[in-house]
């Protein structure tokens, strides 16, 4: 069984401060749930099925700290729109299922940040979709077309209006839709856990190493302790296959970051860009770009089948060098940043491009298959499954279902391992010019 592994690399969660440590588990323990990933969906389910029954006994556990998972390891836009596919699809009200939904899960984030004062640099900076070459503006004349027929609003920046904000010329133009939030997210994830709800327990650094069905319940072994519970909350990504569910639907696909020092005085008048933005690319194969409110470039490209889940050390310095060519192109007098960290993390995408939401097995809920937006959809997903499990029946919870499918069956691991990298050099070829 593969658990998931922390490589010590990752920017967000390097930078933290005062990390809190929360007390081990041994021995037996006897849970009403157990909430098994403390990503997004874990910490919204837990948080929401603790307000919902106030006297269940939650356990929300990790074989990682939370926040060294996917969910605080990604570029920190939570996206109020539909992902491409789902904006390409004639259906309007899917669409609009889907925008209220991400911007429930935006409220319910704000309301816990404002709440508990989770210092995670949240901001309502909106995003930029961003265009290099003919391609990639070919890509963004049918983003415009989509938002423009889905009724959403946008501003289109020419470069020269671009460079101002971002600081580079290498852009010809970008769709900026105002409804995104940038935010750190390692530092969102630890705020969460740190402000759980007297009835959750969370214990970190502890992997469910194998689930048991009983006569009534369940019985969860960790290294150190025998869990009992009533009912179990899969928030494990890529891994719920692992623990025995969705297998052969959930393709592992890696992508990766890196992010510099922060910019000096000096180097900041010589970028003469603004802080605090956010550009994904207009072409899925390009490269992600942010500038944080403490002066850190960050550049995200690349992607990885990943069937061993964890970053392999060994890839890290080849995709650091791409990551440093891909500044120097757009900063070209900021060589002297030096990236500082970079690192991998993996998400769970499906073949048909259709997520997972609900019940898997008597007890056993779960949901997946984000396809790398999970900030938003997996927070939304945790909070409607808790309400699926105490029997509220809400508009929203009817949406999440309407809008939640079944990924569809992968082929072979051998094709899969053959095909799907064949797959993403094409595409990296395809879209050089976006990079
Ligand atoms: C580099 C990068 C950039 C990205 N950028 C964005 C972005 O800007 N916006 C966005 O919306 N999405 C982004 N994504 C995708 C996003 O991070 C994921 O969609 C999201 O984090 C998934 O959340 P989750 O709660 O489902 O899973 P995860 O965050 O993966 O949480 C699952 C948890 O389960 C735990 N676990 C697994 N197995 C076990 C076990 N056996 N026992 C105990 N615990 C276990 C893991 O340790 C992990 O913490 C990005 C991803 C990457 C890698």
């Amino acid at each position: 069984m593969i658990l998931p592994e922390y490589d010590g690399r990752c920017g967000w969660y390097e930078l933290l401060e005062n990390v809190s440590a929360f007390p081990a588990l041994e021995g037996d323990a006897r849970f009403d749930t157990v909430i098994v990933g403390g990503g997004f969906v874990g910490t919204a389910a837990a948080r929401r099925l603790a307000q919902n029954c106030p006297d269940e006994r939650v356990l929300l556990i990790d074989a990682l700290k939370l926040g060294q998972g996917a969910s605080g390891r990604n570029s920190g836009f939570v996206i109020d729109q539909p992902h491409k596919r789902d904006l390409e699809r004639a259906d309007d009200p899917f669409k609009r299922k889907i925008v209220r939904l991400n911007r429930i899960a935006m409220e319910h984030l704000e309301q816990q940040i404002a709440d508990f004062g989770i210092d995670c640099q949240w901001s309502h900076a909106g995003k930029y979709q961003g265009a290099v070459g003919p391609r990639g503006l070919k890509f963004l004349a049918h983003y415009e077309q989509l938002l423009r027929n889905f009724g959403e609003s946008y501003e289109r920046l020419s470069g020269a209006e671009l460079r101002a904000v971002l600081g580079t010329d290498y852009y010809s133009a970008a769709i900026f839709t105002p409804g995104g939030v940038l935010m750190q997210p390692a530092a969102l994830m630890r705020g969460l856990a740190d402000s759980m709800p007297a009835n959750v327990r969370v214990v970190e650094n502890t992997p469910v190493q194998e689930i048991r069905r009983q006569t009534q319940g369940f019985t969860l072994k960790t290294p150190t302790s025998t869990l009992s519970c009533r009912r179990i909350v899969l928030a494990t990504s890529i891994f719920t296959a692992e623990l025995g569910f969705k297998k052969d639907r959930i393709l592992p696909v890696m992508t990766f970051a890196s992010m510099t020092r922060p910019l000096t005085d000096a180097e900041m008048a010589c970028f003469g860009g603004q802080l605090d933005w956010g550009l994904t690319p207009a072409d899925h194969a390009g490269t992600t770009m942010r500038m944080t409110q403490d002066r850190r470039l960050i550049i995200r490209n690349s992607y990885r089948y990943a069937p061993e889940y964890n970053t392999p050390a060994a890839i890290l310095p080849k995709i650091r060098a791409r990551h440093r060519e891909g500044l120097d192109q757009r900063y070209p007098a900021l060589k002297e940043v030096e990236i500082v960290y970079t690192w991998g993390g993996a998400t769970s995408l499906s073949a048909n491009f259709e997520t997972y939401f609900g019940q898997l097995d008597e007890g056993i809920y779960s949901s997946g298959c984000d396809q790398s937006v999970g900030a938003a959809r997996g927070t939304v997903s945790g909070l409607m499954l808790a309400d699926m499990m105490c029997g509220k029946n809400t508009e929203a919870l009817r949406d999440m279902q309407e809008v939640s499918g079944n990924p569809s069956c992968l082929p072979p691991k051998l094709l899969l391992r053959v095909g799907v990298p064949l797959r993403m050099a094409l595409a990296r070829f395809a879209s050089r010019s976006e990079l």
